[in-house]
């Protein structure tokens, strides 16, 4: 079987670049080790825990909210096998959604482990031992990530997890201790605080999702305590013991004291690790960086070998779906001869706790750091009359604007539907918007957009009409 590519990896970055290869009249494979699509972000990653997302907060918010709001429920309870079952229905109709759009594109899958046989040809190992071969002039690598392991913290998958064992458990828990302030660890932290465990976080950095403004991060941290959650910042994990039923983790404190934390579940979420294990990637000549396993690409997300591209998590940036597919669609229309351009700076980080917690662009800190004159424009929602509607009122839009020419630098937000809103920020700074064009724009009322306005009028002359 010749192909004009062969995509290794069906995941966001593989599926797209495939849908795109064929869109452009290229003759297309892909080849998926697993016996469903969509890979990482369909089966154990964006879509599952969103899936817990909802559930958990609809829970929560009838035990929390809905009597404010003149609603009484007797007898609220948890049926969590069935919100495990649904998660899972969530998925399958996500991943057959991907079968169907293969066949719509005549795009041929070939399910089984792929690797180079050599540049042009990919071997392709079924589950049942069998192997066959195909050809192709091109060849796009997109086998993403698994979860990062602590060298003196082995993960046995029952007690001590990954955010994969964390999606499909059979009980809540009754004490998580967490290992990871970042976003896999206050998602998925988020949906057993709001089921009733106690969730405890143990982070190294001295702030929670420590690579985005820090304003956001002590926001967030204000709300998820009132949730329930606990904080142990600066704090250095030395190992875990499973004991039965139980895991003790232990620690380092700041003081450089020692602390224990006894819990029945212990997520180790720590970030993840480039994956190319089997690929073969010896037999080529392509080399793997030492730290984060990450192959190498040149501006056209080309390998060092002519014809082989890699995107996504297996390559350098953040490890984001939408980042994969926007590297799919590049690659595609390279191949095809076309001169496509990724913005990396304009692609938004979302957290999808709740306030949702959203940003693009640069932070305050790295202006600070790169000695960029800005000004800053803020809104609460709390001063939002949407938001007062809803009862959603921590959190703020925080627009951060070129001093001398207004040109919007960043948009950092924390709040109701934020993950929603930041793709105002992205098509403004796209279009090289400055913060007084948006706000003189027309924003629904009342809507939660109207907060990204009013930050921008704070950044325009201190112009925000509600504060
Ligand atoms: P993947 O999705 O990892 O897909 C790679 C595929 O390649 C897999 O199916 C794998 O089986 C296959 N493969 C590997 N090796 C081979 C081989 N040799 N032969 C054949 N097939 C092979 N990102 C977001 O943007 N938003 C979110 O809300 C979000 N939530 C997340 C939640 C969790 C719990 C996790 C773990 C991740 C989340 N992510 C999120 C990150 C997102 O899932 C990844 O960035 C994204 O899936 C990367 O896409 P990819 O195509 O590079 O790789
Ligand atoms: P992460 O990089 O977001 O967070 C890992 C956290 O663990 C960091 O805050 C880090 O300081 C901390 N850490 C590292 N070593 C530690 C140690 N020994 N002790 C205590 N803390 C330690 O990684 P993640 O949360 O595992 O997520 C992995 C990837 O998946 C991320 O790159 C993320 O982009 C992606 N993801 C994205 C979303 C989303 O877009 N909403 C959701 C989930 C995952």
């Amino acid at each position: 079987m010749q192909y004009d590519v062969i995509v290794i990896g069906s995941g966001p970055g593989g599926y797209v670049a495939a849908i795109r290869c064929a869109q452009l009249g290229l003759k297309t494979a892909i080849v998926e080790k697993y016996n469903t699509l969509g890979g990482t972000c369909l089966n154990v990653g964006c879509i599952p825990s969103k899936a817990l997302l909802d559930s958990s907060e609809h829970y929560h918010n009838a035990a929390h909210a809905f009597k404010t709001h003149g609603i009484n429920l007797d007898n609220l309870g948890i049926d969590f096998g069935q919100m495990i079952k649904r998660k899972q229905q969530v998925v399958d109709a996500n991943t057959s959604g991907i079968s169907y759009l293969m066949k719509k594109n005549k795009i041929d899958t070939h399910f089984g482990v792929g690797s180079f046989k050599d540049k042009n040809t990919i071997i392709v190992k079924k589950s049942d031992g069998t192997v066959t071969e195909i050809t192709s002039k091109n060849v796009i690598i997109a086998t993403g990530s698994k979860p990062s392991a602590l060298p003196f913290l082995p993960i046995d998958k029952k007690r001590i997890i990954t955010s994969t064992e964390a999606l499909s458990l059979s009980e809540v828990p009754k004490h998580l201790v967490l290992i990871g302030g970042g976003v896999i660890g206050l998602e998925l932290g988020s949906v057993y605080a709001r089921l009733g465990a106690k969730v405890s976080v143990i982070e190294y950095m001295d702030s929670i999702i420590p690579t985005m403004d820090k304003s956001l991060g002590r926001e967030l941290q204000k709300v998820l305590t009132k949730l329930g959650m606990e904080f142990y910042l600066g704090h250095k994990v030395t190992g875990a013991v499973v004991n039965g039923d139980e895991v003790t983790v232990s620690c380092d404190t700041p003081k450089g004291e020692k602390l224990e934390l006894k819990g029945d579940y212990c997520l180790v979420a720590v970030g993840r690790i480039a994956y190319t294990d089997g690929l073969g990637l010896e037999n080529i000549g392509i080399t793997v960086e030492e730290r984060g396993r990450k192959i190498t690409v040149n501006d056209h997300l080309e390998t060092s070998v002519k014809g082989v591209y890699a995107i996504g998590d297996v390559i350098k940036g953040a490890m984001l779906a939408h980042k994969a597919e926007d590297e799919g669609t590049l690659v595609a229309e390279i191949i095809a001869g076309q001169k496509p351009h990724i913005d990396y700076n304009l692609i938004p980080g979302v957290v999808y706790t709740w306030p949702e917690v959203a940003a693009v662009g640069q932070t305050e800190e790295q202006l600070k750091a790169a000695g960029v004159k800005y000004k800053t424009g803020s809104f609460p929602f709390k001063a939002s009359g949407r938001a007062r509607a809803s009862g959603d009122l921590d959190g703020f839009v925080k627009v951060l604007a070129d001093a001398a020419t207004d040109e919007i630098l960043g948009v950092h937000m924390i709040g109701p539907r934020a993950a929603d809103m930041i793709a105002e920020a992205v098509v403004a700074m796209e279009y090289r918007a400055s913060a007084e064009d948006i706000s003189r724009m027309s924003h629904a009322h009342p809507t939660y957009t109207e907060a990204m306005r009013e930050a921008c009028l704070a950044a325009t002359e201190n112009r925000a009409i509600h504060i």
